[in-house]
């Protein structure tokens, strides 16, 4: 049986990264996702060769051609009115466009074809402590639901195939799509957040997503000493909403020079911020292995 942990925030720069990093390269028989798909940088941290790469094809769009006789039939049947301009050049806004083929079917004229688009590419590569699964969404392109789904999906099949025991999710900050996707069917979420009052508000807000999917969720405040009056608020929180708050993790000024050197900040023994997520980790590992 494969456990699954996705770690998330309310918002960026929070240190999920860094607490993900540190996580897999502390876990054994395991592999990491980078589910952050918008913006993914763990690939960047772990020193990692690429083995296998795949291109992630989206839905159909309609794209008309030069023998269009602008008869505007295809503007007056779509139905997601994505058809414009049928008095002079017809336009498709491919935004807009579902892909059902009704304005390809009635053209007279055949000038409408249906193209399926690149999207992005996704990505099995080696590291030195496991397989990372990450990817990478072309810009514009609006699928990153669809490709968290993808990576989590050969992530799984890796595992199973390879006897492993867990698999470490990098999420998305924030409370959308790819969020929703590196969420959904997980054992645990871990939650990092930070003791201000804009983190405060965010962890809320990704709390009742988490709880949405009924996950057993647990919860790490970073930088807790920064404010403790706001560590205390977020610990009052989840005591009342039987959340359990898993590890508090220093403020080491040190953390973004050592991830810049792409080092990790859990080999700095004089670090308290390394001391804490080691803690954090070993307090984590008996549900992820059990
Ligand atoms: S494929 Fe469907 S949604 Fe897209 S432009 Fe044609 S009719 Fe509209
Ligand atoms: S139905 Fe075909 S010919 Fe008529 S406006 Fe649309 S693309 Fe042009």
């Amino acid at each position: 049986m494969v456990k699954q942990i996705t770690i998330i925030s309310g918002k960026g720069g929070t240190g999920k990264t860094t607490i993900a990093s540190s996580f897999i390269k502390m876990a054994h028989d395991h592999i990491a996702v980078d589910a952050d798909v918008d913006a993914a940088n763990l690939h960047i941290l772990l020193n990692l060769t690429t083995i296998k790469k795949e291109d992630l094809i989206g839905g159909a769009v309609a794209v008309v051609n030069q023998t269009c006789i602008n008869c505007g039939k295809c503007e007056e049947l779509c139905r997601f009115d994505a058809i414009s301009g049928s008095t002079s050049d017809i336009k498709i806004d491919t935004l807009k466009c579902e892909g059902c083929g009704v304005c390809q079917y009635i053209c007279p004229a055949g000038a409408i074809e249906l193209k399926k688009d690149k999207q992005g590419e996704f990505y099995t590569s080696d590291t030195q402590f496991c397989k990372l699964i990450h990817a990478r969404l072309n810009p514009a392109a609006e699928n990153s639901g669809l490709l968290v789904t993808m990576v989590r999906s050969i992530a799984e099949d890796i595992a199973y195939a390879e006897n492993k025991k867990l698999i470490i999710i990098d999420g998305a900050p924030g409370i959308g799509c790819p969020v929703i996707a590196s969420l959904n069917g997980v054992d645990f979420a871990l939650i990092v957040t930070e003791p201000t009052l804009s983190g405060i508000s965010d962890f809320k807000k990704i709390y009742k997503v988490a709880g949405f999917f009924n996950i057993k969720t647990f919860v790490c405040i970073n930088k807790h000493d920064i404010n403790d009056k706001n560590t205390e608020a977020i610990e009052k929180f989840c005591a009342s909403n039987n959340i359990q708050v898993i590890g508090k993790i220093a403020y080491d000024e040190n953390v973004p020079k050592v991830l810049a050197a792409k080092n990790y900040i859990i080999d700095y023994t004089d670090s308290p911020a390394a001391k804490d997520i080691i803690q954090l980790y070993f307090r984590l590992e008996k549900f992820l292995y059990e």
